[in-house]
């Protein structure tokens, strides 16, 4: 249809005998057209106002002023300029003003030949800059919308990397959150919280930018109290817009101001591990964008809260110390039991030995905790050193050590004792005391053997230090 549509020509020249030329000519050519005729500036921009034109012939010499005047009024139509023979600099100028292009009238009337070409020319390079405008536009608004995915994408990347880099549960949720109110396109606060779900409700993980008040509300929140509880008690997302106007919020605090939240659970394997908390804008309603973003974030969050879970429960059946490399307190335990059961059933011997470092404050006070600590390390490996492979030796607290050793009575764990208490004494700038004891029938358990020895140790601190005492149920039973 727009093949056929005439062309809507708008012809301004007051020569009458060029307008006529011009329409004879067009008609003739077949071109299919409309002609529109002006005579001055004021009458062409009048019709250019109140209609829309797809072409302007323009002439040079006008009763009211120029073409060149004209056409720098003219908006969106492209023009030709048309002028008298030995006015081309006038040309020139017509086309650094915003003309199409140009035709010289010569006394013959040849430019009329070249109107239609020149005419439908124009119009297919003004058609084409139409398009390429509508382009343009379509680019830049692609590359908004490609930035825009670009900074969802960074935003996602920045916080997947804080949580694949940080192990430290704590400053990896803190992180998260610090994060998320520098991405703009989800319009948060800078107010946020995460929850992790325990045996007897909500711990409060991380957060960013609430106070105390906040923080000694939420002491204790139970699943199912106020919103945070609730999303972790189903297990469903809750996105709240005000505060003061949702009656599930149960909670309020000193200094609370009116503001709407998205909450999400924190999911591992279907089970809800904990809940993340965002503060909105009152009112606002989240958009799909930023509930989907976070909900990718909580997810995250859900595995690798679950992750570090894991890795406490791990690290609490760890039966080492970490420091020394001898077995742990828990460790020790395990063995006594075992062994008890062995000396209990078969009347196999079975002794302890407590050591404890001398007067070890003043030597951390003197040369420094980290020197203390090599200090415990250099008598972890006299200990092992000066024991059989059958005896089991473990640091049983910060500086104290319990050694099992298994088929051996009082006399020989005594001797035991006082290598390790003479080596002690020469290679370190310490001295250890030591306690002695060894299980007899009468014992009810294990508790009771390490309290013995823990009273011989005693006695060697009261009588002097550096030395070994053994437990004399005698002893203590006159003390009694
Ligand atoms: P005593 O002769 O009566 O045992 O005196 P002490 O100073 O050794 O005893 P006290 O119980 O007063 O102090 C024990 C010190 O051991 C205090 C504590 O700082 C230090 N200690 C405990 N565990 C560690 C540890 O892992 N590393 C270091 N460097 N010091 C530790
Ligand atoms: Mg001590
Ligand atoms: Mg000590």
């Amino acid at each position: 249809m727009d093949e056929k549509r005439r062309i809507r020509i708008l012809s301004v020249d007051d020569d009458r005998v060029a307008q006529m030329a011009i329409k004879r000519t067009l008609a003739s050519r077949g071109l299919l057209c409309e002609i529109t005729e002006a005579r001055t500036i004021e009458e062409a921009m009048r019709l250019l106002v109140a209609n829309s034109y797809d072409l302007v012939l323009v002439d040079y010499l006008l009763p009211d002023g120029t073409g060149l005047d004209l056409l720098e009024r003219i908006r969106d139509t492209p023009a030709i300029f048309i002028t008298g023979s030995g006015d081309e600099g006038v040309a020139v100028r017509a086309m650094k003003g915003g003309a199409y292009d140009y035709l010289i009238k010569d006394p013959e009337g040849g430019y009329l030949e070249l109107l239609p070409v020149t005419i439908e020319k124009a119009l297919r390079t003004y058609q084409m800059e139409q398009e390429h405008r509508s382009y343009e536009k379509k680019i830049v608004r692609q590359n908004a919308e490609l930035e825009e995915i670009n900074s969802e994408l960074a935003a996602l990347y920045e916080i997947s990397s804080t949580i694949s880099r940080t192990i430290d549960l704590k400053s990896l949720l803190k992180g998260v959150l610090e994060t998320l109110p520098r991405v703009n396109i989800l319009k948060v606060e800078d107010k946020a919280m995460i929850f992790t779900v325990e045996d007897n409700g909500l711990r409060l993980a991380a957060h960013t930018g609430m106070g105390d008040d906040f923080v000694r509300a939420h002491e204790g929140l139970k699943l199912g109290e106020c919103l945070c509880g609730l999303s972790a008690q189903t297990g469903e997302a809750i996105l709240s817009t005000n505060s003061h106007e949702d009656s599930r919020h149960t909670i309020h605090y000193p200094g609370m101001t009116p503001h709407g939240h998205v909450i999400l659970p924190l999911k591992a394997a279907d089970r809800v591990v904990g809940v993340m908390c965002i503060y909105m804008p009152v009112g606002v309603e989240p958009s799909e964008q930023t509930v989907k973003l976070l909900t990718s974030i909580a997810d995250q969050l859900g595995v690798a809260v679950n992750n570090a879970r894991l890795f406490e429960q791990t690290r609490n059946m760890s039966l080492q110390d970490p420091l020394t490399g001898l077995a742990n307190r828990r460790h020790m335990h395990m063995e006594l039991e075992r062994n008890l059961a062995v000396a209990q059933r078969y009347g196999t011997p079975l002794s302890v030995v407590m050591m404890d470092i001398d007067h070890f404050k003043e030597y951390n006070d003197t040369y420094g905790h980290l020197e203390g600590d090599r200090l415990l390390v250099e008598i972890a490996r006299i200990i092992s050193r000066e024991t059989r492979d059958a005896d089991f030796a473990s640091r049983y607290g910060g500086e104290e050590f319990l050694m099992l050793l298994p088929e051996t009575d009082l006399v020989g764990a005594y001797s035991i004792a006082e290598r390790i208490r003479k080596a002690v004494e020469q290679e370190t700038r310490v001295t250890i005391s030591l306690g002695v004891s060894a299980y007899h029938g009468g014992m009810k358990n294990a508790e009771e053997l390490i309290n013995t020895a823990d009273e011989a140790l005693y006695r060697a601190k009261q009588n002097g230090r550096n030395r070994v005492e053994v437990y004399q149920a005698k002893l203590a039973e006159e003390k009694a």
